[in-house]
């Protein structure tokens, strides 16, 4: 059984997807703080906070067939991690530290871990393969990468087996428009330019327009959150099958600047998305493209959805039948703390 970490979130939610359709066995731990009940489509799923230990061993006790657990509750906003460190910190790296330690006592050693492009910072050349130097530039970037680094201490001190697999742009939807992408806030380009296009919310801010790139607005590789769910499911398999540790950079090669995702989305949606020119977003390199190279040799991962416009049609598919987004509110959680 494998236990899905932040489940009901938007990676995590494409994954579950990918498990009942692979009849996966598999349980969800989630503490509904972000992540969305309505977006689990009958998953069975527990509630709990990776902060509070004892919902860690709770899980692990009420299910002793678990052999894998994927991670995905983590907090992403670039922005949030500078001004409230301590939130990312206690989240993103204490709380997989919790996470680790529950495994090790319920003897489970296989682990897929959500990493990210941000661990490289600044980078030194494009694409970028697994060997590029790391030196994130923000909190939520140095959180990731001390837990790759954790990861590998315990897997030299405990035997745990740990498959990093760092995303570049998560973006689209599942193509039945069932599940997708609902953040609050939502910060990442194409929602927010679709939203903005529904007048759900006002104009858009393009984030820098001089930087060194074909038309002055940054580049980024998207890759399809369904692409990324089918990376997690070769990981389970290596792990299963008695496989070690791995890191893999997962995008898929090509990089579009802003402007060129904003036209593709109004190609897409036939609305014009409203926008101004703003200033830069601080730590926003000009440049990220991901060399995926490593996972297609090793295990024949290839992005199934490469085309920008697919990928922005799944996401419109989701928003166009939900405006609102789950039209939930995320639970008023009182975060248990040890
Ligand atoms: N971006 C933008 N306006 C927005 C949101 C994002 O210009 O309202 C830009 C952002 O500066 C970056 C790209 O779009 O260059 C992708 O940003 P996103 O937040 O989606 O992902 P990130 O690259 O931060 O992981």
């Amino acid at each position: 059984m494998i236990l899905v970490v932040g489940g009901a979130g938007y990676i995590g939610s494409h994954m579950l997807k990918l498990l009942r359709d692979e009849n996966e066995e598999h349980i969800v731990f989630d503490n509904f703080e972000q992540g969305h009940r309505d977006a689990l489509l009958g998953s069975p799923s527990f509630q709990g906070d990776l902060r509070n230990p004892n919902d860690l061993l709770r899980v692990f006790e009420k299910h002793p067939d678990i052999d894998v657990v994927m991670h995905f509750a983590a907090y992403i906003s670039v922005g949030e991690s500078v001004r409230e460190p301590s939130k990312y910190w206690h989240n993103n790296t204490a709380g997989v530290l919790n996470l680790v330690d529950a495994m090790r006592f319920a003897k489970v050693n296989k682990l897929v871990f959500s990493s990210t492009a941000a661990i490289f910072g600044e980078p030194q050349y494009v694409p970028i393969d697994e060997e590029h130097p790391k030196s994130p530039t923000s909190p939520y970037g140095q959180t990731k990468l001390a837990v790759e680094k954790m990861l590998s201490d315990f897997d030299r001190g405990y035997g745990l087996n740990a498959v990093c697999l760092r995303y570049f742009n998560a973006a689209g939807a599942d193509p039945s428009g069932q599940i997708g992408e609902d953040h609050e806030p939502e910060e990442h380009l194409i929602p927010v330019a679709i939203l903005a296009a529904l007048g759900k919310r006002p104009a858009m801010k393009v984030f820098g327009t001089d930087y060194d790139t074909v038309d002055g607005t940054c580049v980024r590789d998207y890759v399809h959150i369904l692409d990324l769910a089918k990376a997690h499911l070769l990981a389970v398999r290596h792990l299963r099958s008695g496989g070690e540790s791995r890191h893999y950079n997962l995008g898929n090669g090509k990089g579009f600047s802003v402007r060129q995702v904003l036209d593709t989305t109004e190609k897409v949606i036939g609305m014009p998305v409203p926008r101004e020119d703003g200033p830069r977003r601080p730590g926003d390199p000009a440049t990220l493209i991901a060399s995926s190279e490593k996972i297609s040799r090793d295990w024949g991962w290839k992005p199934e959805y490469p085309d920008l416009e697919t990928i922005v049609s799944h996401a419109w598919e989701w928003h166009r039948g939900h405006p609102e987004g789950y039209g939930d509110h995320p639970d008023d959680v009182v975060v248990s703390r040890k």
